[in-house]
């Protein structure tokens, strides 16, 4: 069968069997983004207000976190200047104040958990229940209709309502995105490329803050679930890890006891402490999801200095490297479920075999690209508008290693004892929108494979 053949079986097939899964369990990031796109005359306004010399020395050098306006500023210069994005803790109030005073001009649901809710519950119409740290008024409205559940325990009881019914005023957890395009000028600083700084006015998610309702209902919630996504430990540092740490096990271990598998989304880990941590705790994880450069950092903290340059090295990724990496990963740490993605193809490592799992990725592709295509996805019928973007030419010489490699056929292959599945992606040439889109990525192939399976 052609690729484009593959592509329309796994999505009809999934699309037919996705109502039969059952709950997914979604824990435990969300937030509020709010999307400021920077006036260049403005901001020099503001910098003079403050006083250059309390702004412009961080334009050189980032603050460890924003303490004050002129940090705030400053930070936002340092990213305009190297074209870098970076994200800071914002601690002092009197800040947190000024940025919502400055505003935004557009509101999304950020976390990777409220994306995923959205796009599960309100695009695929698969019961979820989310883990939303704080439920203010704000972040609720950003939740979409549909079967998106989050716990409310009252007088000891457990009960499973929409966002938008759960009516406690909680906090804003705030991660303001100042964005500027290429070639932004302010002051004698221009931006080499598009980027974004980002404020976290957040105490909640940076510190994987975990709801009481989570902490003492959480058989309850438990038995709910079918499938379960934890995501959002990207933020833990060596200095806050160990507390949470011990209740996400604590929830592995009551998912594993009721054979609910669970899937790790990983995100970039600057701690190497926590992501050392991470690598041990693998094994519990029934899968995990990570594009090229978080798979480079696991190889890093492994000793495998090597494979983590070969990760990095090559446009598109080196297969070779990256199955090699995926089966040091597998034997490590025993986790059944590999997926990696990157611009261009994804492939699948895991101890089981079948068909399935490729269609899972073809069907993970077709939700990027309709993604990628339309912004907003609006329904599952949306996604199939994206099969006519074509499958990506440089793919070709991928496939063409990994059958050379591994015999590998139909873009399924036999290592080790282990399934290699591949998939050939859908790259939209002028996208619409990206953000969340590995999100997108891994979520869908995760429970895609469960819907054929
Ligand atoms: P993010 O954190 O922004 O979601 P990731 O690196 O996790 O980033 O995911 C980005 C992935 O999105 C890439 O690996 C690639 O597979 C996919 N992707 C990026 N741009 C496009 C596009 N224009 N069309 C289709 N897929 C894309």
């Amino acid at each position: 069968m052609s690729w484009d053949a593959l592509y329309s079986s796994a999505f009809d097939r999934v699309r037919k069997n996705l109502g039969k899964i059952g709950g997914i369990l979604l824990a435990y990031n969300t937030n509020i983004d709010a999307i400021k796109y920077l006036d260049g005359n403005d901001l020099e306004r503001r910098v003079e207000t403050v006083g250059e010399d309390e702004v412009l020395h961080y334009a050189g050098e980032l603050p460890r976190m924003v303490e004050n306006v002129g940090q705030l500023l400053g930070s936002i210069l340092w990213s305009i200047k190297h074209g870098k994005a970076a994200e800071l803790f914002v601690e002092s109030c009197s800040t947190r104040f000024y940025m919502r005073e400055w505003g935004w001009d557009e509101l999304r649901m950020g976390g990777q958990v409220g994306i995923m809710a959205n796009l599960l519950g309100g695009v695929y119409n698969v019961p979820v229940i989310a883990h939303v740290p704080q439920v203010s008024r704000l972040q609720a409205g950003l939740f979409k209709d549909g079967p998106i559940y989050v716990p409310k325990a009252e007088n000891g009881k457990l009960e499973l309502v929409h966002p938008k019914e759960f009516q406690a005023d909680e906090e804003n957890c705030i991660h303001y995105i100042y964005e500027f395009p290429r070639g932004f000028r302010v002051f004698d600083f221009e931006a080499p490329r598009e980027n974004r700084f980002i404020g976290a006015a957040d105490d909640y998610n940076p510190n994987v803050y975990i709801r009481p309702e989570f902490r003492e209902h959480f058989e309850e919630i438990a038995g709910r679930a079918r499938l379960a996504i934890i995501s959002g430990l990207q933020t833990l540092t060596r200095k806050n890890y160990r507390e949470p740490f011990e209740e996400m096990v604590r929830h592995l271990e009551i998912l594993n006891a009721r054979d609910v598998p669970v899937h790790l989304e990983f995100a970039f880990t600057q701690d190497e402490i926590v992501r050392r941590s991470l690598i041990d705790v693998l094994g519990q994880f029934h899968s995990v999801g990570l594009n090229e450069v978080e798979l480079a950092s696991i190889m890093e903290v492994m000793g495998e200095k090597g494979l983590a340059e070969k990760l990095l090295a090559d446009d598109p990724v080196d297969p070779i490297a990256v199955t090699g990496a995926m089966l040091r990963l597998a034997e490590r740490t025993s986790v059944r479920r590999i997926h990696f993605h990157t611009y261009g193809y994804y492939l699948a490592l895991t101890d089981y075999k079948g068909d399935f799992v490729r269609d899972a990725l073809l069907f993970a592709a077709l939700a990027a690209a309709a993604k990628a295509k339309l912004g907003d996805v609006r329904s599952i019928d949306a996604v199939v508008k994206a099969m006519d973007v074509p499958v990506n030419e440089r793919a070709k010489t991928v496939e063409e290693r990994l059958a050379g490699e591994y015999g590998m056929k139909n873009g399924i292959a036999d290592i080790n004892g282990y399934q290699l599945s591949f998939a050939p992606t859908k790259v939209v040439t002028r996208p619409k929108s990206t953000v969340g889109i590995g999100d997108t990525i891994s979520s869908s192939a995760f429970v895609g494979e469960f819907a054929l399976h």
